[in-house]
């Protein structure tokens, strides 16, 4: 990142643990850090940018495109497909705790597992703070797909039946109000399922600093099963807590393991180009966590 002012600079306490708990250093990204509470292991960023300034950075189709696309509309048609396969399979697993019904999928981005659900039969809705990522998603559930986060989203009490957030809980700042916000807004024996980052997965342990996931200043958690698990069990009963994965292109999967950015450098392109046109499922080094409303006593 380019220079960043002091006063755009926070240093939160643990959510789990509170303040007083001192912060053990693990990795060092200038001017940010990922830190560990020495109460319960929870890496974290601090010092982390202020919500106002990340804001800023999800607007427009910059940060987007960087992320959707990489190698132009070729390589996007093919990230396209392979989320929609991805999504597929995942809602095969979901469907064996909440098969139908009304699902909100927080930080939708261009709406691909929107598409999925509807094909599945569920009514999709949508949620992103990008404006972009909205206008793409509203392609393919019109204005059921809203501009916003899940803190405060003004949609009725209970009013869905599955709640997915797939790489987005660890961008959320305030994790303990989204958590709660999820269980306001879930129906009595409601689903959430959480994809996220695993800093206890392999791919994480051999990656070290160098981890994919490690993406600053974007990733402000990176949850564990033990953490996620805390931080969930005030609200949820945690019906099932797996690795994750997903179908990506060759290419994607080599640019990944070499550590490079898209699209690559010139003389990769043709080979990667070629690799983009195989799938591949892959685990990714991100736990699932499907979880439960625990209902009113
Ligand atoms: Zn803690």
């Amino acid at each position: 990142m380019t220079s960043v002012a002091e006063s755009d600079l926070e240093r939160p306490d643990c959510p789990l643990c509170g303040p007083g708990v001192a912060q053990r250093l693990r990795h060092s990204f200038p001017p940010f850090a990922a830190v560990a509470c020495v109460g319960c292991g929870l890496l974290f960023l601090s010092p982390r940018l202020v919500a106002p300034r990340m804001l800023e950075r999800y607007q427009g189709a910059c940060y987007f495109d960087s992320e959707v696309a990489g190698q132009g509309y070729d390589e996007y048609l093919a990230v396209r497909e392979n989320w929609l396969r991805t999504f597929d399979a995942r809602l095969r697993v979901i469907a064996r705790h909440q098969r139908a019904g009304r699902v909100l999928d927080v930080g939708c981005g261009p709406g691909f597992f929107l598409e999925a659900a509807q094909r599945r039969g569920y009514e999709a809705w949508g949620l992103d703070p990008s404006a972009y990522a909205v206008e793409l998603a509203r392609r393919a559930c019109g204005d059921r797909v809203r501009q916003g986060v899940l803190e405060t989203a003004p949609f009725p009490a209970g009013h869905f039946d599955l709640l997915t957030a797939f790489d987005a809980f660890e961008h959320v700042y305030q994790p303990l109000d989204f958590v709660a916000a999820a269980e306001r807004l879930l129906a009595r024996d409601g689903v959430l399922v959480i994809t996220t980052p695993d800093p206890t997965s392999l791919l994480a342990r051999v990656s070290g600093r160098r981890w994919v996931s490690f993406k600053i200043p974007e990733h402000v958690f990176y949850w564990s099963p033990a953490t996620i698990r805390r931080a969930l069990a005030p609200r949820f009963e945690v019906l099932a807590l797996t690795g994750a994965g997903q179908y990506a292109t060759a290419g994607f999967l080599l640019r990944r393991l070499l550590g490079l950015s898209a699209p690559g450098p010139r003389f990769l392109r043709p080979p990667l180009a070629l690799l983009n046109r195989v799938s591949l499922y892959a685990n990714n080094g991100s736990l699932t966590v499907i979880a439960r409303r625990r209902s009113a006593a």
